[in-house]
């Protein structure tokens, strides 16, 4: 059995695991560094360079082949990086860099995929539900992003854009994206956008878990509207998933995929809206936390 290696490279942060094997993803070490993406794409390229070499020589093993989980996704046809929140990867060719960099074979994944790869894999979907076939993962957090696995494949589609939910236009004209776009799923129901539309109300800067503490709920009438606000985001944008996929399973991960209203009366909001007459899909939390998009990276 061979150990295998993953980075998971975000946007303040960058993760990297070496786990066992496949079969036995016991974790042998694990390290994380600050990404420090303001200074730039070689600086960023070189605290990987460095993690990975901290993470072989604290465990003595050297490895060939690296998986990358990332913001964005590497364009098929030019192998250039696109669509990074990160933007300073954007328009440079990530994997080719990296690959010559680390003197290793690079592969690289959007961050949403290698989550739903982990959780398929190893987690919630392997534990809990081992018979789906179709499972979507969602990341809701600072951005929104999605990953569709098919028979434990992901699918990563024509332009490199498969699963790529948290793009959807939700409102016409709405909020502005970093994307370029205007009304994307991601500027309604991410927690970044959530903690704005608070502030903008209340002049108050608050974190999400204190904006929906149920305290608050009770007596502050902008927690409510920004729930109530959220709530009918997240069901007419998962109706378009649903009616477009209807996947087996969907597992949320990321800060807004801890609010546990989402669950219950998030259900209620998601039947308005789609084909259907009832929802039956298992919508879980991911039981991996955090470590979902390293695992998934080094499945890669
Ligand atoms: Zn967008």
């Amino acid at each position: 059995m061979k150990p295998i290696i993953g980075i998971d490279l975000g946007g303040t942060k960058i993760e990297g695991v070496i786990l066992e094997s496949r079969q036995n993803p016991n974790v042998l070490a694990r390290k994380r560094i600050p990404t420090e993406s303001n200074r730039g794409y070689q600086p960023v390229m070189n605290n990987i360079a460095a993690l990975v070499k901290d993470l072989e020589d604290s465990t003595q093993l050297k490895f060939e082949n690296i998986g990358i989980g990332t913001p964005g996704a590497k364009e098929p046809k030019t192998g250039l990086m696109k669509n990074c929140n990160t933007t300073c990867l954007n328009g440079n060719p990530l994997e080719e860099d990296l690959s010559k960099l680390l003197h290793k074979e690079v592969k690289i994944a959007n961050d949403a995929n290698c989550f739903a790869m982990a959780e398929y894999h190893l987690g919630v979907v392997k534990q809990s539900y081992p018979e789906a076939k179709v499972a979507f993962g969602v990341i809701m957090g600072t951005g929104v992003g999605g990953g569709l696995v098919i028979d434990g494949k992901t699918i990563h589609g024509l332009h490199g854009i498969g699963g790529e939910w948290g793009h959807i236009r939700l409102v016409e004209n709405g909020n502005k994206c970093y994307c370029g776009k205007k009304g994307c799923v991601e500027t309604y129901i991410s927690g970044t956008f959530l903690e704005s539309f608070y502030q903008k109300e209340t002049g108050i800067k608050r974190r999400l878990n204190e904006i929906f503490d149920k305290s608050n709920l009770e007596k502050d009438e902008v927690a409510m509207k920004t729930k109530e606000r959220l709530l009918d985001y997240y069901g007419l944008a998962m109706s378009y998933l649903i009616n477009i996929v209807d996947p087996d399973i969907i597992v949320i991960g990321g800060g807004v995929g801890n609010v546990d209203f989402l669950y219950d009366e998030g259900r209620e909001y998601i039947l308005k809206y789609i084909f259907n007459k009832e929802l039956n899909t298992p919508i879980v939390k991911p039981s991996l936390g955090d470590s979902a998009g390293v695992f998934g990276a080094a499945f890669l």
